[in-house]
């Protein structure tokens, strides 16, 4: 029987066990990595998704070459994720509410947020607003592309600004952090949301606890950039297991559009 070592607690689980308990493990609870199709088909109505925005794609304007090219990079991320991108938005429905989706999946290029990501965010809550429904966003990312520089950063005020016109037509947008969400994510359109979700353990911050200690020359508190311990000081609304998500994301929803 295939096995699985937890990365946590390094017990062994049974594979389908563990795919069964959605990639929490049933010793210590830790929620692993989950892709984003995956992510799609536990949170929606089955067969509810349909895509958005799949006709972008992001390009190699600066040339940017460090080991190896932006471009060789992009096509290894395309391969190893089964992805285009480290965001799909689309619209769907939990328990019976149209939602405008986004997901992003830290398996592309650590959920950079390059152009497109920025673009996609934009589009799907253009969506949102043309259809007055919420928008969701699940977030997982490392911070900005490195390889589109500048560029990559202005995705920050684009996104913020895409989320304030969802602000001003008074619908409601929710955001769900997962582990890891830290950098320009963090310190943008996961921050910004009515209601900030997180699953146990995640990690959500903007620099991350080595790059701090290491900078600061100092020990960080055990729990630094937790979800716990940004629920204790009310960076976040709350913590929701896993296999608990769409249930609360269908009680957010009954009680935001009724
Ligand atoms: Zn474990």
């Amino acid at each position: 029987m295939e096995e699985i070592k937890c990365d946590n607690c390094k017990k062994d689980i049974e594979k389908e066990r563990f795919i069964l308990n959605l990639k929490v493990c049933p010793y210590c609870d830790y929620h692993s990595y989950i892709n984003a199709r995956d992510r799609i088909q536990i949170t929606v109505d089955e067969g509810s998704f349909s895509e958005i925005a799949n006709n972008i794609a992001s390009v190699d304007f600066l040339n940017f070459y460090d080991v190896k090219s932006y471009d060789e990079r992009l096509r290894e991320a395309k391969l190893k994720s089964g992805l285009d991108e480290a965001i799909i938005v689309g619209e769907a429905r939990i328990s019976g509410f149209k939602v405008a989706l986004g997901v992003m999946d830290f398996s592309f290029m650590g959920g950079s947020m390059g152009s497109v990501v920025g673009e996609r965010i934009k589009l799907i809550a253009n969506h949102s607003i043309k259809k007055e429904i919420p928008l969701i966003i699940f977030c997982a990312s490392g911070g900005a592309r490195m390889q589109e520089g500048i560029m990559s950063l202005m995705q920050m005020a684009k996104a913020v600004s895409s989320i304030n016109r969802i602000r001003e037509k008074r619908l409601p947008y929710f955001c769900v952090v997962t582990n890891p969400t830290s950098g320009g994510v963090s310190a943008s359109f996961a921050t910004v949301a009515d209601i900030i979700i997180a699953e146990p353990g995640a990690l959500f911050c903007f620099a991350g606890p080595r790059v701090i200690e290491q900078t600061i020359k100092k020990k960080l508190p055990e729990d630094f950039g937790t979800a716990e311990r940004n629920l204790r000081n009310g960076q976040i609304d709350m913590i929701v297991p896993r296999r608990e998500l769409r249930e609360r994301l269908t009680t957010l929803l009954k009680l935001f559009v009724g």
